[in-house]
């Protein structure tokens, strides 16, 4: 048994050779194994009602996955609801989780609460999370979806090109706050699209903090083995 860890695949229906990696990638999943999604594994998701060509085949892909699927929202694909997940044969997973490997525990998020510099996102996070915001967005019709949608990112383009690239990135702070809160010594996430396998990141010198990379000709994932986590990329 083996588990695995992505995120930040970014998927719509234009990137096409992303969309046939992830396919071929799902191929590779065995009987037995746990692949963890940690977010943004859709560039936008308007809703599990937005039933098209694209999702139908993420859709059908991650369902007919031999492995065991698990789903952590990101910030770009937090409206995906237990529909799809029961569609998919996906295990939606809160946004802060932990699981054992071997005799520790692992903290699993999808990284862009660590980013509390980015005051401008930290304001909007809550709301955006917050389930009843999320009904009202869900109440309106998908065109009107589509249109907040594509103002969101037009705003988050402009937001990234203005805001200091050390603002995107983790909080050092907050990284060993949320790790102590949490009591664990390995923390795996995604979002800030920066690949590492940063050693030393707590204060006495000990813990570890895998970063997982965005999908774009290479595909990022973390490979458990024998209770061992390795940062790995491959060609798509
Ligand atoms: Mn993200």
């Amino acid at each position: 048994m083996s588990r695995y860890f992505i995120s930040d695949l970014h998927l719509d229906s234009s990137r096409s050779q992303c969309i046939e990696g992830f396919l071929r990638y799902l191929h590779g999943i065995q009987s037995g194994d746990q692949l963890y999604i940690l977010g943004d594994l859709f560039e936008a998701w308007l809703g599990d009602d937005d039933d098209n060509a694209f999702t139908r085949t993420i859709a059908d892909a991650l369902q007919t996955c031999a492995g065991t699927l698990y789903f952590m929202h990101g910030n770009r694909d937090f409206l995906v609801g237990e529909a799809f997940a029961q569609r998919c044969g996906l295990t939606l997973l809160p946004e802060i989780h932990q699981i054992m490997i071997g005799n520790e525990s692992i903290l699993l998020l999808h990284g862009d609460s660590l980013c509390t510099d980015d005051a401008a996102y930290m304001k909007i996070r809550p709301m955006l999370r917050d389930p009843n915001f999320q009904q009202q967005l869900l109440a309106k019709p998908i065109l009107e979806r589509q249109a907040i949608a594509l103002d969101a990112r037009a705003e988050s383009q402009a937001h990234t090109s203005q805001t200091a690239l050390a603002i995107m990135d983790v909080a050092p702070q907050t990284v060993r706050d949320v790790m102590q809160a949490q009591q664990c010594r390995t923390l795996i996430h995604g979002h800030t699209h920066r690949p590492f396998d940063h050693q030393s990141v707590l204060e006495e010198g000990s813990g570890r903090r895998l970063v997982l990379g965005d999908w774009g000709d290479h595909g990022w994932h973390i490979c458990e083995a024998n209770d061992a986590l390795i940062l790995e990329s491959f060609a798509l």
